[in-house]
């Protein structure tokens, strides 16, 4: 046998199938550096990085300000826990409660826990504000959700494969179509119903939008029927879609705002709740907590990774070229694509092809040719870049992919 070079991208792809757990499929590249919107392989290709990791690298890798301001917080303290006072949490908290508009914001780290501790928030509100019975609250969530992965939120997720065996599951969901205000105004009939949980844009489902007002008209119900309006932006929010929060578009504040991913620029995992005081103290002291969130890295690395969207217009780039984007994508008239959607810059295309492996096919030749994007179930490809992106990159990726797509007709 011919030994493999403890270097190559092979000798690393082995090592993770030998010694990992195999709950990812990952496309064939090894990477070990990135810079802004490129990273580069352990052969040393450089790529364009069109899936940021899942848009928490909204900022660009690497950003050298929240690196400097991680560095420097790593070198002086890192973890308090909440038994100790740092000095450096208060400092994030004022930020982006003053940023977002909200009284009160709980920190935790992955975008998961986020979305857990948005759910306790909201039936300990049902229960101690809204007066509902006791453990008869009911959350209303959408159909083709996704909000991570722990036992609860797979409890209401209608992905077959995120269920499978990993049962008995959480009650107290009910499932609706997502864009459907009947389906809505039928949920909320119920009496017992504390919540409605959703994505302003479904991402994973394969870059869902919903139709101009359903957000502002499903947050007006849920305030008619004192539920409340529970926005998960960890995908969608931070600039991605082309404002700070996805749900700014149509106006609409949600009552409790989920985010994570982006809020570290890529740098550790950092989540947060946003509510005001009649939703966020109805949990008190000992009833909710996480060991390393609000840790004063993690403070100081969300402040950086905020101020670093702000200054760079990163909202207003991501608008702007998110509709050249979809105007060039158009403009090739590619018969390979059926659908082109999105905004911002957090996009879509669905690939017209017979062959179910046809979306994989086209980013294996979009990988070659210098571009990374993976497939979402099955023939969605997000596209979905780090946006500080330039519009002549843009350029160059639409001839990337125009180019790729050649693979899909032979
Ligand atoms: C990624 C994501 C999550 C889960 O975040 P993790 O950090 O992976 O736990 C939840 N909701 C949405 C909309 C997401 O995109």
């Amino acid at each position: 046998m011919t030994a493999i070079a403890q270097n190559t991208s092979t000798y690393f792809m082995d090592l993770e199938a030998a010694c990992g757990a195999h709950n990812y499929h990952p496309l064939p590249v090894v990477l070990s550096k990135g810079k802004g919107v490129f990273v580069w392989d352990t052969e040393g290709k450089k790529y364009f990085d069109f899936l940021s990791g899942y848009s928490a690298v909204n900022q660009g890798h690497c950003h050298p300000k929240i690196v400097e301001a991680f560095t420097e917080q790593a070198k002086r303290l890192t973890l308090t826990s909440r038994a100790f006072y740092n000095d450096q949490l208060g400092l994030f908290e004022k930020y982006i409660t003053g940023l977002l508009g909200y009284d009160k914001v709980l920190p935790m780290n992955t975008g998961v826990e986020a979305v857990e501790t948005g759910l306790k928030l909201c039936r300990k509100w049902a229960y101690e504000v809204k007066g509902i019975p006791q453990n008869k609250a009911v959350i209303i969530v959408c159909e083709q959700n996704f909000h991570g992965r722990t036992t609860t939120v797979i409890s209401f997720s209608s992905d077959p494969c995120a269920r499978e065996n990993f049962g008995p599951f959480t009650e107290g969901f009910l499932k609706i179509p997502y864009n459907d205000l009947s389906a809505l105004a039928k949920a909320l009939e119920n009496k017992h119903v504390a919540g409605f949980l959703v994505e302003p844009i479904q991402g994973e489902a394969g870059v869902i939008v919903p139709d101009d007002g359903y957000l502002f008209t499903a947050k007006k119900m849920c305030a008619e029927a004192n539920v409340l309006f529970i926005a998960d932006e960890i995908q969608t929010g931070l600039c991605r879609t082309g404002h700070l929060l996805a749900c700014g578009a149509e106006q609409v504040r949600p009552d409790i705002v989920l985010l994570g991913k982006a809020l570290s620029g890529g740098m550790m995992p950092i989540s947060a709740v946003l509510a005001d005081d009649e939703i966020m103290l109805t949990i008190k002291p000992g009833e909710h907590g996480s060991t390393y969130g609000g840790n004063p890295l993690a403070a100081v690395t969300a402040i950086a990774s905020l101020q670093v969207l702000i200054e760079e217009k990163m909202a207003e780039n991501a608008l702007e070229l998110g509709v050249f984007f979809r105007e060039q994508l158009e403009q090739l008239g590619a018969p390979q694509i059926r659908t082109i959607r999105g905004k911002g810059l957090l996009n879509a295309i669905e690939v017209a092809s017979t062959d179910p492996e046809a979306a994989w096919k086209l980013c294996l030749r979009m990988k070659e040719n210098g571009l990374l994007a993976k497939p979402t179930h099955g023939d969605k490809i997000r596209f979905a870049p780090p946006l500080c992106i330039t519009k002549t990159q843009l350029e160059e990726c639409v001839e990337i992919i125009s180019d790729s797509l050649t693979c899909l007709n032979e």
